[in-house]
């Protein structure tokens, strides 16, 4: 089956919003073993709106629209719809009944408008709307059928996953066709040429599972795909090819799927039963933020201080000011000096020192923009590395964060 998702509203086009329900849809399709062919945007016109279902009409059998559905003048999804098929709509009094009860349960003041949720075309049915008002609509053709969602990506989620898929497997998929599933291995501390160049010939060979390498901002991600029945099957089908690239580079892979670096370290630090707290300058609280997004890392990391002047790195992690007029702010002196004063005040077993030139402006020749140096101490080791990261000021400090937690992991792994 061929798919095209078409996704309507002006605010898309304008770039005031990021498109995330065309993103969700794809992998959700994707796993479910459908081709998205297109991805079409469309402002709230329906002229347009209407090519854009004549188009996807000559080249795919299933189309979904996100947007549109609401009461509002511009919301033209399912009117433009109804013109292009020619079949009119109708109101579902039990719809609109159900609509009413919603907006009295809210407190909500009903406005007569809000019935136009309520049409349906004939032969098509409502998709429930759990947490919103518009239902969606599910209509069934010989050469195309049709999903409409509404546009929150809250509603449209829920309402895709829990009505419209079934909708899909009882009436438009073929059972034989089974769905995608993939494995997502991220890579640090290896280039991605590298990568591709010791895998080469899997890449070569590759037929089921197909392998594809995205570089991300501070690692590489290789991604795994194959058709299976289950996930059992899906693990059992990429083993050999799972085995032969970790014989190659186990060493570098940090973290499988969903999960980011930081959770593979504070598995390790769990395990290990060690704590950490961090000294950020140049990265001014990121490293910090990446460990505190995940629920449970109370009982690994500590805190951290954001030491960003130089007073604040004397006054907080004792730096001696002489230390700081001798080597400079960024040095690896003063990197060492912030890890080993953030793990005194704070008596983590690990600090970690960060300090480092962002730009744009600031740098030198002898200490040029993206000089970043990340010092790490734990109860066995102390390391100060050096780093010359690349890209604007906001991709230098994400690299260096990144970079920072790399330099851990190597050391605890
Ligand atoms: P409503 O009943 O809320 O009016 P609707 O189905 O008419 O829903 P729209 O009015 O088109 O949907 O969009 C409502 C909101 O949903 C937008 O303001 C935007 O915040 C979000 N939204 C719409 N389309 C997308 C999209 N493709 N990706 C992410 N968010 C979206």
């Amino acid at each position: 089956m061929k798919a095209e998702i078409i996704s309507v509203g002006t605010e898309l086009l304008l770039g005031q919003i990021l498109n995330t329900n065309s993103k969700y849809l794809s992998e959700r399709l994707a796993e479910l073993g459908i081709n998205v062919y297109t991805h079409t945007t469309v402002g709230d016109n329906s002229e347009r709106l209407r090519q854009a279902f004549n188009n996807a009409a000559d080249r795919v059998n299933l189309i979904i629209t996100t947007g549109g559905l609401g009461p509002t003048g511009d919301d033209i999804t399912r009117e433009t719809l109804s013109a292009f098929l020619n079949l009119p709509l109708e109101i579902s009094a039990e719809e609109a009944d159900r609509i009413q009860q919603h907006f009295k349960r809210r407190g909500l003041e009903w406005v007569d408008s809000n019935s136009k949720q309520a049409a349906f075309f004939p032969g098509s049915v409502f998709l429930k709307n759990e947490v919103g008002t518009a239902p969606g609509l599910a209509l069934k053709g010989s050469d195309y059928s049709f999903i409409l969602l509404p546009g929150p990506p809250n509603e449209m989620q829920l309402m895709f996953s829990k009505y419209a898929v079934p909708w899909m497997k009882n009436n438009i998929m073929d059972p034989a066709i089974l769905p995608l599933h993939s494995m997502i291995l991220k890579f640090m501390g290896i280039s991605e040429s590298k990568l591709e160049n010791i895998l080469e010939d899997l890449f070569r060979n590759q037929t089921e599972p197909t392998l594809a390498l995205y570089a991300k901002t501070g690692e590489i991600q290789l991604r795994i795909t194959a058709r299976a029945q289950s996930s059992a099957h899906f693990q059992q089908l990429i083993q050999p090819s799972l085995d032969e690239i970790m014989k190659r580079a186990a060493q570098y892979l940090t973290a499988v799927n969903e999960e980011t670096l930081a959770v593979t370290l504070m598995r390790i630090l769990k395990e290990r039963n060690l704590t950490v707290s961090t000294a950020e300058s140049c990265t001014g609280g990121i490293v910090s933020s990446l460990f505190t997004a995940n629920p449970g890392s109370s009982q690994y990391y500590v805190g951290s201080v954001i030491a960003y002047s130089n007073e604040i790195k004397t006054k907080l992690l004792d730096i001696p000011a002489k230390l700081i007029q001798e080597h400079g702010a960024v040095s690896p002196q003063v990197a060492e000096a912030m890890a080993e004063g953030i793990k005194n005040k704070t008596g983590s077993a690990i600090g970690i020192g960060i300090t480092g030139i962002a730009g744009p402006g600031g740098g030198t020749s002898e200490k040029p923009v993206g000089l970043v140096y990340i010092a790490v101490n734990t109860p066995e080791q102390k390391i100060c590395t050096s780093h010359k990261l690349t890209g604007n000021r906001e991709t230098i400090r994400q690299r260096a964060a990144i970079t920072a937690l790399h330099q851990l992991w190597k050391l605890i792994r």
